[in-house]
Parts: C-alpha cells; structure tokens; sequence
C-alpha cells in the first residue's frame, strides 16, 4: 500500500469512515521496514478522536492465583507451575488503598481485576458493596471479574462501576491454541451481557502469543463487530513455567503495527497499551501514541511490576500531550 492510499485511508478515518476490509488487510501485510511510514496516518486518526489528550489506567490483582483455566500465558493458572503469588479476594480496605492510589497519581481509571475463569456471587457483592463505598473523586472505577451474568452486571453498575473489562484474548481462529477450558463464545457472551447491563465495556487481548496479522485483524475486526469501547493491548511477557514460556517477546516495530492496525480498524475508540508496554518496545514504547494508541496502563500488571504513575506522567508531557484527569489538582 502506498503513501498516498494510507493518507487517504487517514482523511476518511477522521471523518468516521472506517476502512475497507481489504484495505486493513493490505496494511496487515505490510512488513516491519514500512511500519514507522504509518505511524502519521495513525496518529492522525487518534488526534482526531482525542485531540492531545491520553488516558492513564491502573489495576489491583483483587485475587491471585489457583485459576481452573488453562490459558497458555497466564502465571495465575493452576495448570502452570509459576512463582506467581497465590491469595483469596482482598479485603475492601485494599480495595480502597488501589482506588487512594489512582487518585493520588492523576490516574483516569482504576479497575479491581480477580483470577478465576468467574468469581462467586458472594465474592462480586464484596467487590460491588466496597466500590458502592467509594467516591469517584475524579476516579473512574472499572471491574475484571471473570465470565459474569446479567444479576452480577446490574450489582457492580449500581454500585457505580461504570465498565467492565473482559478481553477475548485473540481471535476466535487461534483461541484453542491457547486455552481449553472456556469458549471464545462464552467470552463474547459475557461482553455481550456487560453492554445489555448498560456497562461499557474493555475488551481486547494479547499479543505476541503465535497469532499472525491476519488474526490480529479479525481480533479488531470482531472488536469493532460487538462494538466495544476501549481495546487494552497487550504484548507477552513470557512467564516460566506457563506454557508459553519459550516464546519470544514481539520486536517494537511489530507492536507497533499491531497498535496502528487496531487503530485503523477501531476508528475512535479508546485503544489502551497494558502489560508488556516497556518489555516489548523497550525505547520505542512512548511511540504508542503515535501509533495511535490514546491511553496506557500505569503501575504494577496483574503479576509483574511495571512503570511508576509519575514517569508515565512525565514521558506523557514530554511528548506535548496531557493526561486526562477529572479530579482536582493534587
Ligand atoms: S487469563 Fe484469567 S481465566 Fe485465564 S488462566 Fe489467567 S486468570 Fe484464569
């Protein structure tokens, strides 16, 4: 694909059009050298979404390890032999020190997520009563609990939960190379029920796990289908003893690629680079923006450390962009 058609699949973006299928595949094609060459038309798109503004994330593992599932990169499954720390649901005052935290920090969005192909009933009302006890304070809550139903949706949206975070972890073609235990269709159904809920919802995936580009496209593609609306984008952080320990990290170009594909197929909705950020693009992580990306996750991942909220706020300045942040000023 040349030059020009990128640029003009760019002005059609920023007037809502979405690409042709078999333009996305042509840029699915393009290899590694052209990547950086696609990077202007990608952040010509985010800019037109969100202007200079980016959003900053940050989670609490609510409950760690012993998962019944059996998804190949994950350090929380009981089928893998990880050093991945092992704990029940925390209690509401830890709830409470995530949520100081974000506040703290100037983070946008704050999420308890849980291990667990789903979490019992008794433990999402604990979830729900320690969030219906939190005020926003600029704070957006968000919750990662597993495959839910219609009755806990409606528990966690009044107690002021306002998304739902379930990726489908890759496309539906490559889904049982990586796990067994639970359908791609019981993840779409439990999207499909966060938005019946009246939720919004994240849901996205990782990369890096043997998808091709191809895949990586139909995962956009059935993203933007079930018209979800923030895609977290993660990249591997091979973790021994999973299965897919042996797996070599992604080269920054390549996530780059996936991060400006995404962004064609995605349109204006948010796209949030999470685990992997730093290990996977090493120098070249601040160019998520530029790939168009419009938030990162900040902070410790679900089992492995990440970056402070202040570096993430100072590498977000130094790029001429702001951080979204609806509270008052510390
Ligand atoms: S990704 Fe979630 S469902 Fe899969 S093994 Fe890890 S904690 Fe369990």
């Amino acid at each position: 694909m040349d030059l020009k058609k990128r640029l003009e699949m760019a002005e059609a973006a920023k007037a809502g059009q979405l690409p042709e299928i078999s333009d996305l595949e042509e840029l699915a094609c393009l290899s590694e050298q052209q990547v950086l060459d696609l990077l202007p038309a990608a952040n010509a798109v985010r800019r037109r979404f969100f202007g200079d503004q980016v959003h900053l994330c940050c989670i609490v593992n609510g409950k760690s390890g012993k998962c019944s599932e059996d998804c190949a990169f994950c350090a929380q499954s009981a089928h893998a032999k990880t050093s991945a720390p092992v704990y029940p649901l925390i209690d509401s005052g830890k709830i409470f020190q995530g949520a100081s935290y974000a506040r703290e920090n100037g983070v946008h969005r704050y999420s308890v997520a849980a291990s667990g192909g789903r979490l019992p009933k008794a433990e999402v009302r604990m979830v729900a009563e320690a969030f219906s006890r939190m005020g926003g304070e600029g704070v957006h809550y968000c919750a990662s609990l597993g495959i839910l139903d219609a009755e806990d949706f409606a528990l966690l949206r009044d107690a002021g939960v306002d998304r739902y975070h379930h990726n489908l972890e890759t496309a539906e073609s490559h889904f049982k190379e990586i796990c067994t235990t639970h359908s791609y269709g019981d993840r779409v159904q439990t999207i499909r029920e966060a938005k019946k809920a009246g939720m919004s919802v994240c849901a996205g995936g990782l990369f890096g796990i043997g998808e091709t580009d191809l895949q990586v496209l139909e995962l956009g593609l059935a993203l933007r289908d079930l018209d979800v609306d923030s895609v977290p984008v993660n990249f591997l952080l091979p973790i021994k003893g999973t299965r897919l320990e042996k797996s070599s990290a992604l080269s920054p170009l390549r996530c780059l690629k996936i991060i400006s594909l995404l962004r064609f197929a995605l349109g204006g909705k948010e796209i949030v680079i999470c685990g992997g950020r730093e290990t996977n693009l090493e120098e070249l992580h601040p160019l998520v923006f530029y790939a168009g990306a419009s938030g990162i996750m900040t902070g410790d991942y679900l089992t492995a450390p990440g970056r402070n909220p202040q570096k993430d706020h100072a590498m977000i300045r130094r790029l001429g962009l702001t951080a979204l942040w609806e509270g008052k000023a510390e």
